[in-house]
């Protein structure tokens, strides 16, 4: 492939340059947001902003069972014997208003009865035929919870953008919301390509081998919370791959494919990308990972990894993934871990380098990553036996124990 000409891109590109470019190409394939019913919300990116409908809590109430008073008439010392006027259980009806020197019996949640202000705990309370000895203690306005205390009318509660956690969806519940609008979910198609790859199942001709990146990088789509739209297995002939990139073109928002793109003789990718749609940037300085390709075929983002596994997983997660949350709008900011090495490291070449690693937190808070010895970017057994890839950058070289590193956390960390 020639880089120059009318038609030049860049290459070669830093990895956070690279990233910065992705991101801002993938920021104008803003996707739209869609409504759905709350129990479906979850984990989707919020679409618009939402603020509070009412006030929560709608009503004063009382934050622990016991007695609710006048707080005017505690004593100040010793006990005090109250008149029990009534009782009222959260959810039930409302209460006669407080008198002085009277209490009503209340629980946790329930509407506090005009005139009282304070509720007294059931453990700092005796009842017997007297009354409600209340011993003193508690203050004025204790146990109490104001109106729109967790949220005011009116307020920005969620922001667009942030991903809708159990916790969210229960704050649009408590607004009384059915449904919400999220952004639509990326719609993918992923193209494994080799002449060498199989289905799990088939049999395996000579030099074959199964296609697991059919399978690892689909997972790491689906954890994105990605549609796929259909897989498909692709020989290195340029008319299938160019038929196949044609037709998610027209279907996708993102086009994810893997092998192909280096410099090898069956490495057809780029320059079918090229023919039917654009490369935006190819190659970055990234070990492994070096001949990602970023480009455009039809409405679709494409995204051509290359072929080694890890090399998968550490442009998913470098590239790919700040590519999708850009997509989605999601305010997620790209920003590893940090971690302290358990062992020193060398690093020859000029690039950023990505090594597979466990992670580990001591007893003093300190996290801590140790590298494999393995790190072959073919290997599996690096990237399954792994909780993170530690990032080195490309300017440094020698890294001694107890150096403090990037990590990126792989999907299922923790465990
Ligand atoms: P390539 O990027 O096409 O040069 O492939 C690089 C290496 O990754 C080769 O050893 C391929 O056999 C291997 N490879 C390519 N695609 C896959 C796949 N889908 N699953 C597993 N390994 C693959
Ligand atoms: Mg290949």
């Amino acid at each position: 492939m020639d880089e120059t000409g009318p038609k030049a891109f860049p290459t070669n590109l830093g990895i956070d340059e690279a990233r910065a470019r992705i991101v801002e190409i993938a920021e104008k394939c803003a996707l739209p947001t869609e409504r759905v019913q709350l129990e479906q919300a979850r984990a989707r990116i919020l679409g618009v902003d939402v603020t509070a409908p009412a006030d929560v809590p709608g009503f004063i109430n009382s934050a622990m069972d016991g007695f609710a008073l006048r707080g005017a008439d505690l004593p100040q010392q010793g006990e005090k014997i109250f008149r029990m006027d009534g009782e009222i259980l959260a959810g039930g009806k409302e209460a006669a208003a407080i008198g002085a020197n009277a209490c009503v019996r209340i629980t946790t949640g329930a509407a506090l009865p005009r005139g009282a202000d304070t509720v007294v705990m059931k453990e700092n309370t005796r009842v017997d035929d007297a009354g409600v000895h209340v011993a003193a203690g508690t203050m004025t306005g204790a146990n109490v919870r104001g109106a729109g205390e967790d949220y005011r009318q009116g307020e920005l509660a969620l922001r667009r953008g942030q991903q809708l956690t159990p916790a969210a969806v229960g704050v649009l519940a408590a607004f009384g919301m059915t449904q919400v609008d999220v952004v639509a979910r990326p719609r993918a198609v992923l193209l494994t390509t080799g002449d060498e790859l199989a289905a799990p199942g088939e049999k395996l001709g000579f030099g074959g081998i199964y296609d697991s990146n059919r399978f690892s990088l689909g997972g790491l789509l689906e954890q994105q919370g990605v549609t796929l739209l259909r897989h498909e297995r692709l020989k290195d002939v340029p008319a299938a791959l160019l038929d196949a990139l044609r037709r998610a073109g027209e279907d996708a928002d993102i086009v994810l494919s893997s092998g192909g793109v280096s410099a090898g003789e069956a490495d057809f990718m780029p320059k079918v990308i090229a023919e039917i749609g654009e490369i935006l940037f190819w190659k970055v300085r990234m070990r492994p990972g070096m001949p990602f390709l970023c480009g455009r075929v039809g409405k679709a983002l494409v995204c051509a990894l290359p072929g080694n596994p890890v090399s998968g997983f550490a442009t998913f997660l470098t590239l790919v993934r700040p590519a999708l949350d850009a997509m989605c709008g999601s305010d997620r900011p790209f920003l590893p871990l940090r971690a302290r090495l358990r062992k020193e490291l060398h690093k020859r070449h000029a690039r950023s380098e990505f090594q597979r690693a466990l992670l580990e937190c001591d007893a003093s808070g300190t996290l801590w990553a140790t590298p494999h010895d393995k790190q072959g970017s073919g290997m599996m057994r690096g990237m399954a036996k792994a909780d993170a890839l530690i990032l080195l950058p490309e300017d440094a070289h020698e890294f001694a124990l107890g150096t403090v590193v990037d990590v990126l956390p792989l999907p299922g960390w923790p465990r």
